[in-house]
């Protein structure tokens, strides 16, 4: 059966099926309904909201042979060709690559003759901003004084980069960002009608990494629903999503109300124990705190605009009274600064059990004063983990003799000793490997492959899945400052996962840095027989039509995921 990604397949084809631009919605219908459809529409917005879908849905209305109507009919000639994006009479031009005068030369010859069959002659084009100042001039010409056959539908994401005399001429739209309940919606729909069983709070994840861009819903769904499938992965969805789940959030929410301190750094040493990305955990804390705190300070507007699933939004609201504005605030400043000494430190545990034991330490009998202050400013020394261990002792050394300067050095230097001591490659032997410019290839895949398993071990330290895929996988050559890594024939589905753009950066900086040099990765699958001679062909083919995957896969992320006319 042939594959159609979800974004096409469900693809909105009438009004009533765009999500969360009921705005524009309605005032287009009306349009219809009473005969004054404008001749120029500028639809600004985020990507992958639905501008080009509605630009299609309005054109069809317009030249729909029963129209113009707002329920076109689908079965005409003129609907189906919009459909498939063959119609002569409606013209889908690309700003981003046909951004030249020549090519709004040609337009306005264009322009001057009649539709071929249907009512209207309708350009759509997409990315208008990306069109040069020529091109500008001469398509304001045009919108002067147009023909009363031509429609032209403009969307961009930039709005701000058009001409103020283009702007002025064309009735204009803002399209918003999808909330994401209906994000999640859709997402139901879809997997309802693919028959695929996948939990609710799972669809609520997915809905928060696509960031209001039903597109980005959609293909994140495409490339989950194999993982999902594969029962054994379970939690990892969320490695894979490279978030974490609103349960485990909330249990640390639950901690910090009941203020568990022990139970919340037993409960970081399990996260990291577990492989989960600690970074992601401190940037999803953060949010959730922030969402806590506008559960406090104003209900309205966090029903509003917090973007996590009702049974969340119901427990926030049930423990926002149980802690203070002040509180909240201090816990969120200190992720933070754990955040950008994290970066410094190259670890993020540390710093996080840091914050929480300062938080807790310091803290908060109810009415005391609760100023904020740097994570280190005061640290006093029953602050102090104990020495060699990441874990704080409970009993610490006393070093009251100690002045806060040097006692705040000394902490930075032994967390960084500490952390040296726990990396798989030191900072030194780095900065070596590096010196060395030409290496022999030869010698560099050897010593891809003698480092391999640390280069496993330290991914699967952050994403404990994407080690799990990689590790079926093996270096295979090294040719030209592009390592190829050779997955066998029957991890197909592994190399996919691999594949994705933001895994491949992840791997590649991974693997560079222990490395030490930059190198290029590319995934192969190997044919049935690598020994077999007569299969050398096949496997250089297979070679070839993997560099075209990842070309598509850069060229996509590139043009933001925009395949015109089709499949
Ligand atoms: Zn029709």
């Amino acid at each position: 059966m042939e594959y159609r990604a979800f974004a096409l397949k469900y693809r909105p084809k009438k009004f009533d099926e765009v999500i969360g631009q009921e705005h524009v919605v309605s005032t287009l219908k009306n349009a219809i309904l009473t005969n004054r459809v404008h001749h120029a529409y500028l639809f600004s917005g985020p990507r992958g909201v639905g501008k080009t879908s509605m630009a299609r849905i309005l054109a069809k209305s317009l030249n729909c042979f029963k129209g113009p109507t707002i329920t076109p009919c689908e079965n005409c000639v003129s609907c189906r060709e919009i459909t498939k994006g063959v119609s002569l009479d409606v013209i889908e031009i690309d700003g981003a690559s046909n951004r030249g005068i020549d090519e709004v030369r040609a337009l306005r010859e264009n322009v001057k003759l009649s539709p071929t069959y249907a009512r209207y002659k309708i350009y759509i084009i997409d990315e208008v901003h990306m069109l040069t100042q020529e091109a500008f001039n001469a398509l304001l010409k045009t919108l002067e004084e147009p023909p009363s056959h031509v429609k032209f539908i403009f969307a961009t994401t930039h709005p701000q980069k058009m001409l103020p005399t283009i702007l002025s001429r064309c009735q204009k739209f803002q399209f918003t960002l999808i909330p994401l309940e209906k994000i999640k919606e859709k997402l139901k729909r879809i997997v309802e009608n693919e028959k695929i069983n996948i939990e609710e709070h799972i669809l609520y994840a997915i809905a928060r990494c696509s960031g209001g861009s039903i597109r980005d819903g959609e293909s994140l769904l495409d490339q989950l629903v194999p993982v999902i499938m594969e029962k054994s992965l379970g939690e990892d969805i969320f490695s894979f999503l490279g978030i974490i789940d609103e349960p485990s959030l909330n249990k640390i929410i639950e901690l910090i109300v009941k203020k568990d301190i022990k139970s919340i750094l037993n409960y970081i040493h399990t996260l990291s124990e577990e492989g989960k990305d600690l970074e992601v955990f401190l940037t999803s804390l953060i949010e959730h705190l922030r969402d806590l705190l506008l559960a406090k300070v104003s209900i309205d507007t966090f029903k509003e605009i917090s973007n996590i699933s009702p049974h969340t939004r119901d427990f926030l609201l049930q423990k926002a009274p149980l802690i203070s504005d002040s509180q909240i605030l201090k816990m969120i400043e200190g992720l933070i600064e754990a955040k950008d000494l994290s970066k410094k430190l190259n670890s993020v545990r540390i710093p996080l059990e840091l914050t929480f034991i300062k938080f807790f330490s310091s803290s908060p009998k109810e009415g005391e004063n609760t100023t904020t202050a740097p994570i280190f400013d005061k640290l006093s020394s029953n602050e102090l983990p104990h020495k060699n261990s990441e874990l704080p002792a409970e009993d610490p050394p006393q070093m009251s003799e100690t002045t806060e300067e040097t006692c705040k050095k000394s902490l930075e230097e032994e967390i960084i000793e500490d952390i040296e001591k726990s990396m798989d490659c030191s900072f030194q032997q780095e900065e070596e490997v590096k010196e060395e410019e030409h290496f022999d290839t030869g010698q560099r895949l050897e010593e891809v492959k003698s480092k391999w398993k640390n280069i496993i071990s330290r991914i699967s330290k952050k994403r404990v899945s994407l080690g799990s895929y990689l590790s079926q996988a093996t270096p295979y050559s090294f040719e030209e400052g592009v390592l190829k890594i050779a997955f066998p024939k029957e991890f197909s589905f592994h190399k996919e996962i691999v594949e994705n753009i933001k895994n491949i950066k992840f791997i590649r900086e991974n693997i560079s840095q222990i490395i030490g040099a930059d190198l290029r990765i590319k995934f192969i699958l190997l044919s049935e027989d690598r020994e077999e001679k007569g299969d050398k062909k096949k496997k250089e083919e297979e070679v070839e039509a993997n560099s075209d995957a990842e070309f598509m896969n850069e060229l996509l992320d590139t043009f933001e995921g925009k395949l015109h006319h089709g499949e």
